[in-house]
């Protein structure tokens, strides 16, 4: 849109049959009844004012501000996320809350005082909560993202993802402290489109294709030629195996990008692929289960810590808008996270039903009986695994791909990085200004400073 609106022409290429990637809204049909579903929960929360007028324009009503509410289950018992003092205290008891405070006064002796380095995401949580409230949750719920142990987790996650976290802020957010400022994992409202976050990328798909630009979906690149300084043609297959030759003036891609390196033609040099080699992926397995229930709880979003109940998020997207269900009605997201190798990635959706039900019957949520359509949904390469090796391999895959002038590689997948829509939006937003301005611009500061990802205020809508 941003290159369209200054009159230049681009093409999409899509694999999937729907644009909107990772943050599309799917629409899943039930007999006469359609729910709406996103790929997981997505409550958008930026610091820039710019995306927010920017989809306002696009939604209009539709964008809406939502109250935030989400619980972690934790051995058996439901906390309030932000955390509420008396709850927590009242489910954590006397004893282990003073071994919380104990705790976070060592670790702040040890790592503030004596200045221990901080190398690893174990380090970093353990610094700011203490040990028995980082294992409490922070770090199983990791190492169910990750599927490695803290230990061997990088600390840029905990940079990314709870900078600006401590037991101090949580602690001053659960006494009614810091208003609507402050971590963003805190805040306690967000932004969410009426009928899905994926309408936003419908939105700008309609504008590309009314002011002249082509979406090809269910289509995929199969080579893409170089001569080392410029991409010079890209193959496309469509959904009925034509393959069409572009010359492009400048590549913007998001493959993941250790599959993009498969692509090229010819092959970057072996110690590139040597060292993307070493660079992981996480995928999810998503069940859908439509209900024949009015609702199930009242949060967007409830976390599962705990290593032995085998999901780790569970949403309810009615309670992002009522428009994603019928009324009278309501559905149920499970999210798993896996390697593809694990054994979850292959199982059927009557196996993963079968595995998840004990679970909602026991706590009262629904039975058998009132779920009436049941989905499986598998995503590849969904989570860039931030292992402790990844930034140097990362590093060596950029340094050859920059030297490619028209290539630009953003967004998840195709930066190896941890983002957000906000983020993956910016992304797009200054590879449009690399083109316009035949300039480069520092993709990676998007979301790289602290206090840029992680804080900031929610902007209120336009008057
Ligand atoms: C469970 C979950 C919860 C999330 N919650 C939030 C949230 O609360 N708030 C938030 O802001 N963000 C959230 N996100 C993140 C958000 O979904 C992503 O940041 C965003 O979708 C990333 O956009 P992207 O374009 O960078 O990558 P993607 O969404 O991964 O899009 C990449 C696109 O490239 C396409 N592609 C890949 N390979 C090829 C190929 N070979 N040929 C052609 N096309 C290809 C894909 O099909 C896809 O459409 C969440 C993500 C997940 C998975």
């Amino acid at each position: 849109m941003e290159l369209s609106r200054k009159g230049r022409n681009s093409i999409v290429i899509e694999k999937d049959g729907q644009i909107g990637g990772l943050a599309k809204t799917l629409r899943i049909k039930n007999g006469d009844d359609e729910y709406l579903t996103d790929i997981g929960p997505h409550r958008f929360f930026s610091k820039n004012q710019y995306l927010y007028d920017f989809i306002e324009d696009l939604l209009h009503e539709e964008w809406r501000l939502v109250p935030r509410q989400t619980r972690q289950f934790i051995d058996g018992k439901f906390y309030d996320y932000p955390v509420k003092a008396m709850q927590t205290f009242k489910n954590i008891g006397f004893w282990k809350s003073l071994r919380i405070m104990i705790d976070y006064v060592r670790a702040r002796t040890a790592y503030g005082l004596f200045k221990k380095p901080m190398e690893t995401f174990e380090d970093y949580v353990v610094a700011n909560f203490g040990r028995t409230l980082a294992e409490f949750s922070m770090i199983n719920y990791s190492e169910k993202i990750w599927g490695i142990p803290a230990a061997q987790i990088h600390p840029d996650w905990a940079r990314q993802r709870i900078s600006g976290l401590n037991l101090w802020s949580v602690f001053a957010k659960a006494i009614g402290l810091g208003g609507k400022k402050g971590p963003k994992s805190l805040v306690d409202q967000f932004y969410y489109p009426q009928f899905g976050t994926g309408r936003i990328y419908e939105e700008i798909g309609k504008h590309l294709v009314d002011e002249g630009n082509e979406i090809h979906v269910a289509s995929e690149p199969v080579a893409v030629r170089h001569d080392g300084k410029r991409i010079t043609e890209v193959d496309v297959k469509d959904k009925d195996g034509n393959v069409r030759t572009y010359r492009p003036d400048h590549l913007v891609e998001s493959v993941p990008l250790t599959r993009f390196l498969h692509l090229l033609d010819p092959p970057p040099p072996p110690e590139v692929l040597e060292a993307a080699g070493g660079l992981k992926w996480r995928a999810q397995v998503y069940l859908f289960l439509t209900l024949e229930k009015e609702t199930v709880t009242p949060d967007n979003w409830i976390y599962f810590p705990n290593k032995d109940i085998p999901f780790g998020r569970t949403s309810e997207m009615k309670n992002f808008s009522k428009d994603m269900c019928p009324p009278g009605k309501t559905s149920f997201f499970v999210e798993f996270f896996a390697f593809e190798e694990e054994p979850i990635y292959s199982m059927s959706k009557e196996e993963v039903f079968d595995l998840v039900m004990p679970y909602f019957e026991e706590w009262g949520y629904f039975t058998r009986d009132e779920v009436s359509s049941v989905h499986l949904i598998k995503r590849p390469c969904v989570y860039p695994v931030y292992d402790l090796e990844y930034d140097v391999r990362l590093g060596k895959v950029r340094d050859w791909l920059d030297g490619i002038e028209n290539l630009i590689y953003v967004g998840r997948p195709g930066r190896f990085r941890y983002t957000n829509q906000d983020h993956s939006l910016e992304m797009g937003i200054l590879a449009s200004r690399m083109i316009l301005e035949g300039r480069k611009y520092d993709l990676d500061t998007i979301g790289s400073e602290n206090e840029y990802f992680e804080k900031g205020p929610i902007y209120e809508k336009r008057i």
